[in-house]
C-alpha cells in the first residue's frame, strides 16, 4: 500500500476541518458594558456558559465587590482558549429561572480535570452573596460534588434567579480553557453515565491489548513488546489524568500526582514511544543521526522528569507538550522506513498519524487561543490514540510475520546443498531422527541408501572439475526423480549422496536403489559435446528403531555394504547383512 495518498487524504480532511471550524462566526452578545448578561434556565437541558455569560482577565486576585463589572467582555466561542496562564479569569452571568413554575436544580462543571480552582460566587434573587472554593489542589474526597471534573451543584428558585461570577485560575500554569458547562441535574447524570460508558469502552479496550503486548514480551521474550506495553501503560494513565479518572480512582489523596504528575506521564508516553520506535524501526541501522537525536531527547525528557521532582514547573510543562505534539513526526520516520524496505513500517506509519492528528489538534488548541474548539479535540486525541495502540499491533503482528518468514529461508538455506538443490547432511541428520522415531513407533520400514561415484577423481582429472559438477547435479536431478515424495534424498558431501528410503522390505529397497544405479549407468553426462560416462557403487542398511541403533552405527553399516560394494568391483549395490560380524551380505550387480 502507498501511504502518499492515504497522508495526502489525511492533509486535505484537516484543512477542511480548520475551515469549517474558522467559518461559522461566533455570535456577538449584547453590548461591552453594565448590562447583566444572562441565561435563561428555566427549560434548562445542557447549555455552555459561552453563549450568554461575559468574562474579564485580570493578574491580580481581586474580590467580587473589586470587579470593574464594566469591563466585562462577552464571553464568545472565540475567547475559550487562553492558552498556557495563570491569570485570574471571571465569568459573569445571571440563570434566570423567572418563567420557572418550579425550582431548577442544576449543575455546572469545568470541562478539563485538570483545573487548578473554581471559586462560585452566587446569590439568589438579588440576595446575600455566598462563595464555594472547588480546588484540585485538596483530595477527591473533600470535592462538594463528586465528579471528575470541579463540579457545582445548585437550585434556583421557582420565578427566581442567581447570580453567578465565577473565578477561574491555575495556581501554576496551564492550560485554561473557559469552557464552563451548565446542565439539569437528570441531563447531568444521564450524560455522565454516557461518558464513563465511552470512557469504560477505550480503558477495556487498551486493557486487552496491554495484555496481549504482555503475553507477548513473555512468549516472545522480545523487549519491543515490553515498550510496546510500557506506551500503553503511560498512554492509559495520561489519558486516566486527562479524563480525571486517575483522581478520582487511582490516587484520590495525592493532589501532586494529579497536577505535577500530569507532564511526567505525558514524558513516560513520549519517551516509551521513542524507545519503542528506535526498535521498531531499527534506526540505529537505518537512520543513525535520527537514533542520535532520539538519545538525546531522551535524556533531556529523562532530566525533565528529574527537574519536576524538584519543583521545576513550567519549562517541564512546554518539554512535555512538545514532545507530545513532536511524536508525529514518526509517521514521517515510518515512511521513511517502509521506504527503505521495512514493509511492517507502513501500519506503524498510519498509526502516528491517527494519533498525531488528533493529539497535533489538541496540544495547538490546549496551548494557544488559535482555536475555538475548548478542549474537545482532546476526545478526537484519545480516540485516534486508540486506533493507533490497535494499528501499532497490526504493524508488530506484521514484523512478526517477517521474521517467521525469514527465519523459514534461513532456515531452508542452512539445509540444503548449493550445488544440487538437494538436502545437506544437516537436514539428513534431521530427517533420518525423524524417519527412525516413526519407524520405530510402528510406522513403515525405513532403509539408509549410501551412495557414492565410482573413480569420480577420473572423471574430474579428465574433463575438468566443472564437468564433475555437472554430473553431481545431474545424479541429483535423478535421484529426486526415482524416490517418493515421502523419501528423502541429500547429498551427503563430496561426491556421497544418501538417500532414506521407506518400503516394506528390503528387497523392494534395493530395488529403488538398483533402478538408480541402472539407470546413472545408462546415461551419461553430456558436457561441452562430450559424453561423460559415469556408474555409482552403493550400500544399503536397514535403519531399524531407535532403541536398536543410532544414527552413527546405521550410517556405518551402510558404508561398509558400500565398501563391498567397491571392493567387489564397484557399479553394484550391497545389502548389509546379518549374521555375527554383521558382514555384507546380499549384493545385487549391475554389470556382473
Ligand atoms: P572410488 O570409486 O573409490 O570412490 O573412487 P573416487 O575417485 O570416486 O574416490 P575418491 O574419494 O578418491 O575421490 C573422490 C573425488 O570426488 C575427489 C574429489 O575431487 C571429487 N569431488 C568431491 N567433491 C566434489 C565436488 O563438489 N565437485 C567435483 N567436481 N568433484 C568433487
Ligand atoms: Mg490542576
Ligand atoms: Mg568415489
Amino acid at each position: 500500500m502507498d501511504l502518499l495518498p492515504v497522508l495526502r487524504w489525511l492533509a486535505a480532511t484537516l484543512l477542511l476541518l480548520f475551515s469549517v471550524h474558522s467559518y461559522g462566526q461566533p455570535e456577538e452578545f449584547g453590548q461591552k458594558g453594565t448590562q447583566v448578561p444572562v441565561i435563561d434556565i428555566s427549560a434548562l437541558k445542557h447549555s455552555v456558559l459561552h453563549a450568554g455569560a461575559s468574562y474579564w482577565v485580570t493578574d491580580r486576585d481581586l474580590t467580587v465587590d473589586q470587579l470593574p463589572l464594566g469591563e466585562f467582555q462577552p464571553l464568545t466561542a472565540a475567547c475559550l482558549n487562553r492558552g498556557i496562564t495563570d491569570d485570574y479569569h471571571w465569568v459573569r452571568v445571571r440563570l434566570d429561572n423567572l418563567a420557572g413554575a418550579t425550582e431548577k436544580r442544576w449543575v455546572l462543571y469545568h470541562e478539563t480535570s485538570y483545573l487548578d480552582e473554581l471559586s462560585v460566587h452566587y446569590a439568589d434573587n438579588g440576595g446575600v452573596r455566598q462563595q464555594a472554593d472547588l480546588s484540585d489542589r485538596v483530595p477527591f474526597s473533600e470535592r462538594p460534588f463528586v465528579h471528575r471534573t470541579l463540579a457545582f451543584e445548585h437550585v434556583t428558585p421557582a420565578g427566581g434567579y442567581t447570580d453567578l461570577w465565577l473565578r477561574l485560575h491555575f495556581v501554576k500554569a496551564d492550560t485554561l480553557t473557559l469552557n464552563l458547562f451548565l446542565s439539569d441535574v437528570g441531563q447531568f447524570a444521564s450524560a455522565a453515565h454516557l461518558e464513563y460508558l465511552l470512557l469504560g469502552s477505550y480503558y477495556g479496550l487498551m486493557l486487552v491489548l496491554l495484555i496481549i503486548a504482555l503475553l507477548g514480551a513473555f512468549i516472545l521474550r522480545q523487549s519491543l513488546y515490553l515498550f510496546y506495553a510500557f506506551f500503553l501503560i503511560s498512554s492509559l494513565l495520561t489519558w486516566a489524568q486527562l479524563n480525571g479518572l486517575s483522581f478520582q480512582y487511582l490516587w484520590p489523596n495525592s493532589p501532586w500526582w494529579h497536577n505535577e504528575g500530569f507532564n511526567i506521564t505525558f514524558l513516560l508516553t513520549s519517551m516509551s514511544a521513542l524507545q519503542f520506535s528506535r526498535l521498531f524501526l531499527k534506526t540505529k541501522a537505518l537512520f543513525p543521526r535520527v537514533d542520535q537525536l532520539i538519545k538525546a531527547s531522551l535524556w533531556l525528557m529523562t532530566a525533565a522528569i528529574l527537574a519536576r521532582f524538584l519543583g521545576v514547573y513550567v519549562p517541564v510543562l512546554y518539554l512535555s507538550h512538545v514532545s507530545l505534539a513532536a511524536l508525529i513526526s514518526l509517521a514521517v520516520l515510518g515512511f521513511m522506513a517502509y521506504r527503505r524496505g521495512l514493509g511492517y513500517a507502513r501500519w506503524y506509519s498510519v498509526a502516528w498519524v491517527l494519533y498525531g492528528l488528533g493529539l497535533l489538534v489538541s496540544v495547538i488548541s490546549a496551548g494557544t487561543s488559535l482555536f475555538n474548539w475548548g478542549m474537545a479535540p482532546l476526545y478526537y486525541a484519545q480516540a485516534g490514540g486508540a486506533l493507533e495502540a490497535i494499528f501499532l499491533l497490526i504493524a508488530l503482528g506484521e514484523k512478526l510475520v517477517g521474521w517467521d518468514r525469514d527465519r523459514r529461508v534461513a532456515l531452508a538455506v542452512a539445509n540444503e546443498d548449493p550445488l544440487t538443490g538437494l538436502g545437506n547432511r544437516r537436514a539428513f541428520e534431521e530427517a533420518f531422527d525423524r524417519l527412525q522415531r516413526r519407524s520405530g513407533a510402528g510406522g513403515k520400514r525405513v532403509f539408509l541408501v549410501l551412495i557414492d561415484l565410482d573413480l569420480f577423481k577420473v572423471v574430474n582429472d579428465r574433463y575438468g572439475h566443472d564437468a564433475g559438477d555437472e554430473v553431481l547435479k545431474e545424479l541429483g536431478q535423478l535421484l529426486r526423480r526415482c524416490v517418493r515424495p515421502e523419501d528423502v534424498c541429500v547429498r551427503f558431501g563430496g561426491e556421497e549422496f544418501a538417500l532414506l528410503l521407506q518400503a516394506p522390505s528390503a528387497r523392494l529397497a534395493m530395488d529403488v536403489a538398483e533402478r538408480i544405479r541402472a539407470e546413472f549407468a545408462a546415461t551419461p553426462t553430456l558436457y561441452q559435446g562430450e559424453d561423460i560416462e559415469h556408474t555409482l557403487s552403493a550400500g544399503l542398511a536397514e535403519v531399524g528403531a531407535p532403541e536398536a541403533f543410532t544414527r552413527n552405527q546405521v550410517i556405518r553399516m551402510a558404508d561398509r555394504a558400500l565398501y563391498a560394494a567397491k571392493a567387489g568391483g564397484r557399479n553394484r549395490i550391497c545389502l548389509y547383512g546379518d549374521g555375527p560380524e554383521s558382514q555384507p551380505g546380499l549384493s545385487v550387480a549391475g554389470d556382473e
